[in-house]
């Protein structure tokens, strides 16, 4: 018998890796680099923990209960990826520029977005005016 089969034998009724498990897996990693510029004695704690939970949830036996935390997980996730998909496709619907008009003449002016307050010039009768973009 390999090793293979004996992991596998050893795996059996297991619940085994996740997304929830990379994910946790991922953050120790980062948790571990941070740990190296920032001296935070429980970091490596918090790592050794976490790296526990991992392991602690790949060699259960409980395998509905790693599923529904792993569903939780999945659910929050697509919330979050949402929450920032939403907010780019909203930016990309409107588009980087703004249309206003001149409070003189009612000439369309583009005007850059998220440049906060900023005086423009009416191309055509060159009224002063401000707005908030
Ligand atoms: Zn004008």
């Amino acid at each position: 018998m390999n090793w293979r089969d004996r992991l596998n034998r050893f795996m059996y009724g297991r619940y085994g890796q996740d997304q929830f498990s990379r994910f946790l897996l991922a953050v120790c990693l980062v948790l571990l680099v941070l740990s190296f510029f920032v001296r935070i004695p429980e970091l490596s704690l918090l790592v050794l923990l976490l790296l526990g939970y991992v392991y602690f949830r790949m060699l259960s036996r409980n395998v509905p209960a790693r599923y529904a935390e792993n569903q939780k997980f999945l659910e929050l996730k697509g919330k979050v990826l949402g929450f920032f998909k939403g907010k780019s496709s909203r930016a990309e619907k409107q588009g980087d520029h703004m249309i206003f008009r001149c409070p003189k003449c009612s000439q369309k002016i583009r005007i850059p977005r998220g440049k906060g307050m900023v005086e423009i010039t009416c191309p055509k009768c060159r009224t002063r005016f401000r707005k908030r973009t």
